[in-house]
């Protein structure tokens, strides 16, 4: 595959503008009006009382200073009450026929209450702080709730938790979101776009062992920390046996993935780290767990098997948290637990098979660069990408395609808005959506479809996962709405206190959810 030297062609895939989520803060601002519009009451009544107090009439005045406090607390109840229920109502799911109207319908933001406490806790043994980052992939939201979690459950009751879930970006793949978690990007800023896809000027293909740097842009957090004179340590996560930059994966530092590696092994070599000299000690570090995701495919999100891998993971978090303690570091360490994307599962009745399009129009296989969850398409050039959207939506909408109404085929820069899914030339032009659990295959076949998968719109809510953040700067037991994992990056940049790189975060997110420095 490609050589170190950086071709040409990144400097047309390298996205330069990237969008922040300011955008989104302004949204914040445009949600606050509700707030706004409760305190204004009470400040309307409060002025509406102003009259009364250019009288001498104090024991009134006083009377109206205690009611205007009382409604003024039951407003702010309320409001907090508001906020901290809404956000699940941005996790109704949506047809591919409706998806475009709900371009609007951004999944995130929701304004984040405050903290009981605002002031993060000091360390007590270690001389900085330090964060593991902990994947398990597939780890649907709501699979804590299948068995007992209870050392998951620990890290939630003394921790921060993403109340109804972390929200995957688009497509909602391992690759993808992997790395859109380090580097703070959505995947058209980042270029890895798929799990697998094409370089549209070389025709090389990327594929999931690739680590030629040319594939993989933006800053990954493993390199902002060398940057920043720190260390990192890496036990697997997609990209962190890519050179780029300072980071050239050290020895001993940097694990070349291995799906064979056992977790427990896993958890005892980052535990392991901490048993260095104390200037030695990674300052970040990545753990990945493949389960639930590995039997979420096999099985579905509903099936035993998938009751026993949360156990298990569970499990390993309960070995890290027991030898953190027995360190005697637990609560100097931090530990932020997510998940890549979620799990549906799928049967093989929800099926569209491009081949019925052909009264419309003929799809090759070779025009489709991948057909499930993700449909991607790239005629050869002679095609018009929007006449054959035009035919493919004729023929899906006819009524006479199997399923046909549960897909719909856009023009990429006519996704909706809320996907970040145009900016990049590695998308092929034609991307379809497809409703829930349901799967585009070529042809007919006997095949049982029966298994899980994911990949859909993230604004399904099987595709959340989980996100937990337990340690120094992470309030006890609080919740926060849902929010995109793009704005990951900046809580790790902020309680490390480095410099990060320009990403798709908002810049307050990591003030609003941390606690500040001591
Ligand atoms: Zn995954």
């Amino acid at each position: 595959m490609g050589s170190d030297s950086l071709p040409s062609t990144l400097t047309s895939t390298k996205p330069t503008p990237i969008p922040t989520n300011e955008l989104d803060e302004e949204h914040d601002h445009d949600d606050s009006p509700s707030t706004a519009a409760l305190l204004s009451f009470n400040t309307d009544s409060s002025s509406s009382s102003e009259p009364l107090s250019t009288s001498n009439n104090k024991p009134l005045f006083i009377v109206l200073i205690l009611v205007t406090c009382i409604s003024l607390s039951v407003a702010s109840a309320f409001a907090y009450l508001f906020f901290s229920s809404r956000s699940p109502s941005s996790s109704s799911t949506t047809t591919a026929s409706s998806a475009t109207s709900s371009a609007s319908a951004s999944p995130s933001p929701s304004p984040i209450p405050l903290p009981s406490v605002s002031h993060a806790r000091p360390l007590t043994k270690l001389n900085r702080p330090k964060v593991i980052l902990i994947s398990s992939d597939g780890f649907r939201f709501g699979y804590q709730f299948k068995t007992p979690t209870p050392n998951i459950a620990r890290l939630i009751a003394n921790g921060t938790e993403a109340e109804t879930g972390l929200i995957p970006v688009f497509p909602s793949l391992t690759f993808p979101n992997h790395y859109s978690i380090a580097t703070g990007l959505y995947p058209a800023y980042h270029g890895i776009v798929n799990n697998h896809f094409l370089d549209p000027h070389s025709g090389d293909a990327f594929y999931m062992g690739a680590i030629d740097p040319k594939w993989w842009l933006g800053e990954p957090l493993w390199e902002t920390v060398v940057k920043n004179g720190l260390n990192a340590a890496t036990y697997f996560w997609p990209g962190t046996q890519v050179h780029k930059g300072p980071w050239n994966c050290p020895l001993n530092f940097c694990r070349h993935y291995n799906s064979s590696v056992p977790f427990e092994d896993r958890v005892d070599a980052v535990l392991s780290y901490f048993d260095l000299p104390s200037d030695e000690i990674p300052d970040f570090m990545t753990l990945y767990f493949e389960d639930p995701d590995h039997q979420g495919h096999k099985v579905g999100a509903d099936d035993p098997q998938i009751t026993e891998a949360v156990s298990r993971i569970d499990r390993m978090i309960g070995r890290l948290i027991f030898g953190l303690e027995q360190r005697g570091i637990f609560d100097d360490v931090t530990i932020i637990m997510v998940g890549d994307h979620g799990m549906v599962t799928t049967c093989d009745k929800k099926l569209i098979f491009l081949d019925d399009l052909a009264p419309w129009i003929n799809i090759p296989d070779n025009w489709v660069i991948s057909h499930t969850p993700l449909l991607a398409i790239m005629p050869p050039s002679g095609y018009s990408p929007s006449d054959v959207v035009a035919k493919m939506n004729q023929g899906l909408s006819s009524g006479k395609v199997e399923n046909g109404r549960y897909l719909k085929v856009y023009l990429k820069e006519d996704l909706p808005s809320r996907l970040h899914y145009s900016a990049s030339d590695r998308i092929p032009p034609i991307i379809g959506l497809l409703e829930e659990g349901f799967k585009v295959k070529q042809k007919r076949s006997k095949n049982k479809e029966c298994g899980g998968s994911h990949g859909y719109d993230n604004e399904f809510f099987s595709m959340r996962s989980i996100f937990i953040g337990h340690g120094p700067q992470f309030a006890r037991g609080r919740k926060i709405p849902s929010f995109e994992n793009v704005q990951i990056y900046n809580l790790v940049t902020f309680i490390l206190n480095i410099k990060g790189a320009p990403n798709n975060g908002s810049a307050s997110f990591a003030k609003d959810v941390l606690l500040s420095a001591a």
